[in-house]
């Protein structure tokens, strides 16, 4: 696959199938591109659930003894390995010496969260110096905006998408009513042109001119939660600064997912949570980003003991010595059983890097997309079959690992079908599926699975003869 890392997306599966001589749909094109799948290793290092363990699934209509396809690594991420091995070395430290393990040990838990700072950081382009690990996202991007968003009557908006994660809207809707505004002028939502799914980047850029003046923050998603949009957070960050207003991003599904260079974009402040693609496990802990810029002009608003310099933070006198930038920012002390598998993750990360990951990523997802064309295409010639547009924009820059899909038909009943057949991802009610293919754990025959399993579900939910929904 390397010496052929220049080529679109596209034209790489065109070449193999034509090497291989069969067609771009068979089954070979999946196995071929696994077995030369340079990342294919890391797999291994995570445990894929069995169908026959998904709640679910149907043992009637598939094998309870194979890999699942988990396609919803976006919404939570798969457990490494080596998260409960971690996890046991405290909880027998724990055990063994009490209140000695803030102090010894692999992780010691006074500090054991900046072991890891830096693992993280080289995940989202920053210096180390300019990531946190705390708190959950929500909490975050709270704590970052008391720091970054101070109104005044003439430069009081936030600038956001409209349909935003709901989190989101409801930190940024309460941010503006702290400060005494009222949500409806100062709270901007950039909407889709009429008729499109996705924001144009000229668009975002045009609506910061105009509006630029009285922006005091623009807080975009990184990848868009619903949509798969990955914005351009490089052009936004320059053209919010060339209006003077601060660029924070939420980055919770971009992190892990696409390339970030939050440092060299020179962005103000970030976040993210590190369940989704990071794989730390429900509610594990989440991260924040502020640049090195503002490490001794943009000072937390609240403070704690953790944001304290750690060589004198225990020596309790009360005269805060507050840790520049981001660090400045921590208030309690970390739960060690939460560092334990977002290490175990973020070790796995570093075994291969962010332009690896993607470069995987993007013919993983085009392949997705170039076998749900293929059959799921809207045939004017039967316009009785269901049939599915992809909402996310075709252009891999443009995009991370996620499709989603809209259905020509209520979801709700295919989606059941799927499930029965041992496939787990996201449903959005009424019409769109989200369905994720992780480079980290996937595979190209997981994709090619999933298209055959996703054709059975569709003729299973709309009571179609069986084949008379074409599939692989
Ligand atoms: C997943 C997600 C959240 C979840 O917030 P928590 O504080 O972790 O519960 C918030 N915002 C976005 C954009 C997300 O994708």
């Amino acid at each position: 696959m390397d010496s052929l890392s220049d080529d679109s997306p596209r034209k790489v599966l065109e070449r193999v199938s034509g090497a291989l001589g069969c067609s771009p749909t068979s089954l070979d094109v999946a196995t071929h591109l696994d077995k030369h799948d340079p990342l294919r290793h890391l797999r291994k290092q995570f445990l894929i659930p069995k169908v026959g363990d998904l709640p679910p699934s149907d043992l009637s209509l598939v094998d309870g003894a194979e890999d699942c396809i988990y396609f919803v690594g976006n919404s939570l991420g798969l457990q490494p390995r080596s998260a409960r091995k971690y996890i046991d070395e405290e909880l027998d430290k724990w055990a063994k010496t009490g209140i000695h393990g803030h102090v010894e040990g692999a992780r010691p838990w006074a500090w054991a969260e900046n072991n890891i700072e830096e693992l993280m950081a080289n995940v989202v382009g920053a210096k180390v110096e300019e990531v946190a690990l705390m708190n959950g996202l929500t909490v975050n991007l709270h704590l970052l905006l008391l720091s970054f968003y101070k109104p005044t009557p003439s430069r009081h908006k936030i600038l956001i998408e409209d349909k935003a994660f709901p989190s989101d809207h409801y930190a940024v809707e309460s941010q503006i009513q702290l400060r005494g505004f009222d949500p409806q002028q100062s709270m901007l939502l950039m909407k889709c042109r009429a008729g499109e799914d996705t924001l144009r980047t000229e668009d975002i850029l045009e609506l910061i001119r105009r509006e630029g003046d009285s922006i005091a923050v623009v807080m975009f998603s990184g990848v868009q939660y619903y949509t798969g949009q990955l914005f351009n957070m490089a052009a936004i960050t320059a053209a919010g600064h060339g209006k003077g207003c601060f660029v924070g991003f939420d980055c919770a599904h971009a992190v892990g997912n696409a390339e970030l260079k939050l440092h060299d974009w020179g962005v103000d402040f970030a976040c993210w949570c590190s369940y989704k693609y990071l794989n730390s496990g429900a509610g594990g802990l989440a991260g924040a980003f502020v640049h090195e810029k503002h490490a001794h002009t943009v000072k937390p608003a609240l403070l704690g003991w953790w944001g304290h310099n750690l060589k004198t933070r225990f020596s309790m006198n009360n005269e805060m010595d507050l840790v520049p930038g981001v660090g400045g920012f921590r208030i309690s002390n970390q739960p060690i059983l939460l560092v334990c598998p977002l290490q175990a993750s973020l070790e796995i990360f570093s075994q291969t890097s962010m332009p690896a990951l993607r470069q995987k990523s993007r013919l993983l997802t085009a392949y997705l997309e170039s076998l749900i064309q293929h059959y799921y295409a809207r045939d004017e010639a039967q316009p009785h079959l269901p049939s599915v547009r992809i909402i996310t924009p075709p252009a891999p820059e443009e995009r991370g690992c996620q499709l989603s899909l809209c259905f020509s038909v209520p979801i709700r009943a295919v989606f059941q079908e799927l499930e029965r057949r041992g496939v787990a991802c996201d449903m959005r009610e009424p019409n769109v599926l989200r369905i994720a293919p992780v480079p980290l754990y996937n595979s190209f025959s997981d994709v090619h699975r999933f298209v055959s399993l996703l054709g059975s579900a569709l003729t299973a939910s709309a009571g179609l003869p069986r084949g008379a929904q074409p599939s692989p």
